[in-house]
């Protein structure tokens, strides 16, 4: 048996209570064969996939809270500290009610992958907790938020670990966190990521994923010899990310016919207004359903109750599919619909919403396909550069954070493209991200010896 299916196996026996976890693995390790086997020996010896798919640390710890009516609230914080070897960890906080450990792994571990492909110096890491923010007052977040980072606040730092927002926490969360942390440490530090513009946020930090996805199909079209301009595009989601999406969208001449939250899902023909999304999304914080009673010829339409998938989206005809929700919102009968449709290209702006199956479906027929490691960085780049600006005490134009982080979208795109050329899978844009992503951490780990 090779050695890559070795480390596989061990893994989905040992966490075998943690399918999306096994998933992650599986994705990337499936792509990486022709480097493994080009190093076997060496990598062998070194221990270095098992060394990959072990995080470094991983905490666990109870968080306790009073809700409006006195009664005490009891959630689980987790934070999975994975890979640091090409810098401090980075990555989100997931507030869920689904978050558990196996959730965080699956993004911790993707996140090693994704930071890598940034350029920047970031190692990998996510966390997070099973408490739900929807339906809670604004004190009830607060005081959750305080008593999470009551505890988190003694493994993180800006040279340590620093946190960002991810799905449930958006920069009100992030606010609260960032208040209590410099309260329990007195220090004025760059902590976390997607601060606001008054205490040490970066501009464009907002918009920076969905921007980003935005660049980076543009520039994968274009490499295939595609305008995107005058194309159509549907959106799962209509959170951080997919709004910004379809903002950008709009300015590269693409309409967006649909989008979708947890309860339904909107068609619109004259195309989504983001105006109307943000306000919401972002300000009211409701449904949906909002959206038709100002978009008369819009039209919604409500999920079951439970149904956590995005199929009524995928049944729209359009050039482009940009999954932005969550998790495995692609299915194979997607992507058939999808692929019988004509989509030209799929560009996750989620983490992994296209299931394995449906990835080697669009690869099969013809469909470009951005994973979401490389396609949605766009944020996480933009909060290496939030960091930089905190580390220097400046702050920088929008114009200027929005090139930079343009310019790393596209490099993200050629690393991408490049890796998979050179190991004979041109076009296959997840080996390519894969592979460029892992050379380079493997290289820091193995050059700082066995730690
Ligand atoms: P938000 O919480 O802002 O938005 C999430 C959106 O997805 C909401 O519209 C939510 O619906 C919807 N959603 C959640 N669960 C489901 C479901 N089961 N079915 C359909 N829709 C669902 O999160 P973000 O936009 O920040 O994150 C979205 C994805 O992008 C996540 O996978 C995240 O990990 C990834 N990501 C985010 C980055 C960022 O910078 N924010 C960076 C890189 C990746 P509702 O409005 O009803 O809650």
């Amino acid at each position: 048996m090779s050695y890559l299916d070795e480390v596989l196996d061990s893994v989905k026996e040992k966490h075998a209570s943690q399918p999306l976890f096994i998933q992650a693995v599986t994705e990337v390790f499936e792509t990486l064969k022709p480097v493994i086997e080009a190093n076997e020996e060496l990598y062998r010896r070194e221990a270095i996939l098992e060394r990959l798919v072990e995080p470094e640390r991983q905490i666990i710890f109870r968080v306790p809270w009073v809700d409006d009516n006195g009664q005490v609230q009891v959630n689980t914080g987790y934070r999975v500290q994975f890979n640091s070897a090409i810098g401090p960890y980075k990555g989100g906080l997931r507030l869920d009610k689904s978050v558990n450990l196996g959730m965080l792994k699956f993004l911790g571990f993707e996140q090693v992958f994704k930071n890598s492909l940034t350029t920047l110096p970031m190692g990998g890491g996510k966390g997070g907790c099973d408490f739900n923010p929807k339906g809670k007052s604004d004190r009830e977040i607060m005081k959750f938020c305080q008593s999470f980072m009551t505890e988190l606040y003694r493994h993180i730092g800006a040279d340590t670990d620093v946190p960002a927002g991810d799905l449930g926490t958006g920069g009100r969360e992030i606010g609260y966190m960032f208040g209590q942390y410099k309260r329990l440490k007195n220090v004025y530090e760059g902590v976390l990521t997607g601060k606001g513009l008054s205490f040490g946020g970066s501009l464009a930090r907002t918009e920076a994923t969905g921007y980003g996805l935005l660049y980076f199909t543009k520039e994968m079209l274009e490499c295939n010899g595609k305008d995107i301009k005058g194309m159509t595009a549907t959106v799962s989601g209509s959170g951080n990310v997919a709004i910004y999406a379809i903002q950008k969208a709009e300015q590269m001449g693409v309409k967006t016919l649909a989008c979708s939250d947890r309860k339904g899902w909107i068609y619109d023909p004259d195309g989504i207004d983001y105006k109307i999304l943000k306000d919401i999304k972002e300000v009211k914080r409701t449904s949906l359903e909002e959206y038709v009673k100002v978009r008369p010829n819009a039209k919604y339409t409500a999920k079951a109750e439970g149904d956590n998938m995005d199929h009524g989206v995928w049944t729209v005809k359009a050039d482009i599919a940009l999954p932005c929700g969550r998790e495995n919102t692609i299915d194979i009968e997607d992507a058939k619909n999808l692929v019988a449709n004509g989509v030209i290209a799929v560009a996750e702006g989620a983490n992994m919403p296209t299931t394995i199956e449906a990835t080697k479906y669009f690869q099969a027929n013809g469909v470009m396909f951005a994973p979401g490691k490389a396609s949605n960085a766009g944020g996480v780049a933009t909060s290496g550069l939030e960091m930089s600006q905190n580390s220097e005490r400046l702050s920088w134009s929008f114009e200027e954070v929005d090139s930079k982080l343009h310019d790393i979208m596209v490099s993200i795109f050629h690393a991408a493209d490049d890796a998979a050329k050179k190991y004979g899978m041109e076009g296959n844009y997840v080996a390519g991200a894969n592979i460029a992503g892992f050379e380079k951490v493997v290289n820091a780990m193995l050059a700082q010896g066995v730690c």
